[in-house]
């Protein structure tokens, strides 16, 4: 063939985080067969989807068997239903938005990935380290990338350069994946103000939200000035074990204008072309998480992940090594000891104790000296884990 091709993919750094991880593991296991492996590395979750959920899904199931009640296509940005549920539910953080305004999908991978559609050339600030779908859409699409240094210095929490005075797209996860730091609403409300001061668009990922412990910011719209400067994309991925089931939100405010233009509209333009909708059941099952049982049964969800991840802490905190998260997030980002790098650390942790974890590295150049382990294991491989630590570190 001779055709031209999206160049710009051949500038993305080979993704080889979890295939050289698999590849060590399995390089690993094949010389020391009567080894268990644990693994604390991947971010998929391992509980089941709850009682309620599934009780509403096969409720919808019988529905689509039923000539009455069979439904087609589903509207692109979601049934009434569950828009208006998922504004309802932004109540409960003090955030009062319209069921027009929030758009379902099936990932918030999908819509970090897509929302580059709507939005031209414009620099994009990204924090270093994170997860790796901002970075990597925006090269696909052949923007400049400015960093955000999340380091030790800044609590992992980086804060507007007021050198940078242009307009520009801001991402900014929190809580963050990978290193479990949360902005407090003093801190998002400087990262608002100056992406109005500069004309910004603030993409705010709050896959985490509900592993937020105290009083921080759930949502970015929690913060004045929100709806002028900011989309907002969540998840029922870990918030209540959706990951392959599939289903999130996207929240772009109808005030959100760009030269005249209304983003919402746009998107929603975006979305129609593209997207043909999550199916009925699944957006059965994902009103179900909101119903009064659903959220206790997804908090019981979370709160098991949060007892693995105070488990793993324990044993860190024993043993001098420092780390942060583990306490508004899943994830547990520990300073690899002995000033080993990344890599040499997860090939002592895989070789001394047969436990994977996630070299820091994988999420950016600032990553580099650290290490993230997960708590979505189930509770008597992370105790295992534990004990394993305990003995080696
Ligand atoms: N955002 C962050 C910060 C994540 O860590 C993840 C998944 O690991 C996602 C988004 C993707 O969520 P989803 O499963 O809805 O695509």
């Amino acid at each position: 063939m001779n055709i031209n091709l999206n160049e710009n993919f051949f500038k993305l750094k080979e993704s080889y985080l979890f295939s050289e991880i698999a590849k060590r593991v399995r390089d690993y296991s094949a010389k020391n067969t009567d080894k268990k492996i644990i693994k604390l590395g991947i971010g998929d979750v391992t509980l089941p989807l709850t009682p309620v959920v599934i009780t509403s899904m096969h409720k919808a199931v019988d529905e689509m068997g039923n000539k009455d009640s069979f439904r087609g296509y589903a509207p692109e940005y979601g049934y009434n239903f569950i828009r208006d549920t998922v504004a309802s539910f932004y109540k409960t953080w003090g955030v009062s938005i319209e069921g027009e305004e929030v758009f379902v999908s099936d990932g918030a991978k999908s819509d970090l990935g897509n929302i580059v559609d709507i939005l031209g050339d414009n620099l994009i600030l990204i924090p270093d380290p994170v997860y790796p779908v901002y970075l990597d859409s925006n090269i696909m699409s052949g923007r400049k990338v400015k960093f955000l240094n999340a380091t030790i210095e800044n609590n992992f929490l980086p804060m507007p350069d007021e050198t940078i005075t242009e307009s520009t797209i801001i991402y900014l996860c929190s809580p963050n994946n990978p290193t479990g730091a949360v902005y407090s609403h003093k801190q998002l409300k400087i990262w608002v103000d100056y992406a109005i001061k500069t004309g910004s668009l603030i993409i705010f990922d709050s896959a985490y939200a509900t592993f937020i412990k105290g009083d921080l910011p759930h949502s970015i719209f929690e913060i004045d000035g929100a709806k002028k400067c900011c989309i907002e994309i969540n998840s029922l991925s870990k918030m209540a074990g959706f990951t392959g089931t599939r289903c999130a939100w996207t929240i772009v405010p109808n005030a959100l204008e760009s030269n005249g233009h209304k983003l919402n509209k746009m998107w929603a333009r975006r979305q129609a072309t593209k997207f043909n909708g999550v199916p009925y059941i699944i957006q059965r099952g994902a009103e179900a998480v909101f119903s009064e049982k659903g959220l206790q049964e997804s908090k019981a969800l979370v709160e098991y992940y949060m007892e693995n991840a105070r488990l793993i802490s324990e044993v860190l905190k024993e043993k001098g090594v420092w780390f942060t998260g583990g306490i508004s997030s899943p994830y547990i980002w520990l300073k690899c000891p002995n000033n080993l790098g990344s890599w040499e650390f997860f090939d002592y942790l895989l070789n001394n104790a047969q436990i994977v974890g996630t070299p820091g590295q994988g999420f950016g150049n600032g990553g580099e000296g650290y290490f993230r382990l997960t708590s979505f294991g189930d509770r008597e491989n992370t105790l295992e884990a534990v004990e394993r630590l305990r003995k080696l570190l």
